[in-house]
């Protein structure tokens, strides 16, 4: 406490005994534990951290929700690994026009819930703080959103990385959404599951670990499904398939009325940078070539139809369009609307 604020706080204790001798021990207490206000000379204290997170507009029929799982900050080192093809003299400069938060690449970690009237559905449920410490929100999000994780009936997973599907179980026990079926490709799940598959992996063994962990409680309630255009995984929720990133990574569509959005889960990390080269390969990715394939024409379709999309990496709220910039294109956030 400082001078000033130790000496607010004691005459705001003298002042509360004096007026209210009933109750002036309990007062005293109170005051001379710092608890002040700016009328009595004292600062409150700080509030802490952000509480969850959530934001919410309708697609058609359809209430989307987007949910603040947190965030990741890397560190400048990683940037080369993370993009191979930039050069520092290209990069800075895009940083610099993203005002890039230092050092590193930062990004915000999300998930959408969708109230179809007929599924309370899920894409992608965020990650834990046991494998990122600035994540696992999702549930906290969720709850304050108006909803239960008992109320989920169905999560559909774009690919089982850990900030995307950790949130399913946080000691691979315990099934977070116990109601609920998980959705995933076929192809995204052998990878993740077969020991075949381990040496392809970029990230090793910490993120297959992190995948089973995610998964296992909810053995026989997984529905895999092939990578098919226009698949629909539940009603009003069409597949649009983005391989690359991992082999079964996936997009959603959700449709209703005459609307449309699109959900992602990693055509991009970086909105500024990757969407102003959508050719540089992700060092990530199962399959770079793919990947920069997979955005560039998820990319094109989305600029073309002037979509609604969202992406768990996408800044908070979450909504948003792209357009066409040059080469490249330009990410055009939807602002925050309360109506
Ligand atoms: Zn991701």
């Amino acid at each position: 406490m400082t001078e000033i604020a130790r000496r607010g706080a004691l005459m705001a204790a003298a002042t509360a005994a004096a007026a209210l001798p009933l109750i002036g021990t309990a007062a005293a207490q109170t005051a001379s534990s710092g608890a002040g206000t700016a009328a009595t000379g004292g600062v409150p204290p700080q509030r802490g951290p952000n509480p969850p997170r959530f934001h919410r507009l309708k697609v058609g029929d359809v209430e989307v929700t987007t949910l603040l799982d947190g965030a990741m900050q890397g560190v400048n080192a990683g940037i080369p690994t993370f993009f191979p093809d930039s050069r520092p003299e290209e990069i800075v400069p895009l940083r610099e026009r993203a005002f890039a938060i230092e050092p590193g690449l930062h990004q915000p970690v999300g998930a959408y819930v969708l109230n179809t009237g007929r599924n309370l559905a899920m894409i992608d449920c965020g990650g834990h703080s046991s494998f990122i410490p600035t994540t696992g929100q999702t549930l906290d999000a969720l709850r304050a959103s108006g909803y239960t994780p008992e109320h989920v009936d169905t999560v559909i997973l774009t690919h089982i990385h850990p900030e995307h599907a950790l949130g399913l179980s946080y000691d691979g026990v315990t099934r977070n959404f116990p109601n609920a079926e998980i959705i995933v490709t076929q192809i995204d799940f052998q990878f993740w599951t077969d020991p075949a598959m381990e040496s392809r992996v970029p990230q090793g063994q910490r993120f297959i670990e992190a995948a089973r962990r995610a998964i296992r409680p909810y053995d026989g309630r997984i529905r895999t499904v092939e990578m098919r255009e226009g698949l629909e995984v539940i009603p009003g929720v069409f597949m649009v398939p983005a391989p690359g990133h991992t082999p079964g990574h996936v997009s959603f569509r959700v449709t209703s009325q005459n609307q449309s959005m699109l959900i992602w889960g990693d055509i991009a990390h970086q909105m500024v940078i990757q969407l102003a080269r959508p050719r540089w390969r992700v060092g990530v990715d199962v399959d770079p070539a793919m990947g920069v394939e997979s955005r560039v024409r998820t990319l094109t379709m989305l600029a073309e139809e002037r979509l609604l999309m969202g992406g768990v990496h996408v800044p908070w709220p979450g909504f948003g369009r792209v357009i066409r910039d040059g080469e490249g294109f330009l990410y055009v956030p939807r602002p925050a609307q309360f109506t």
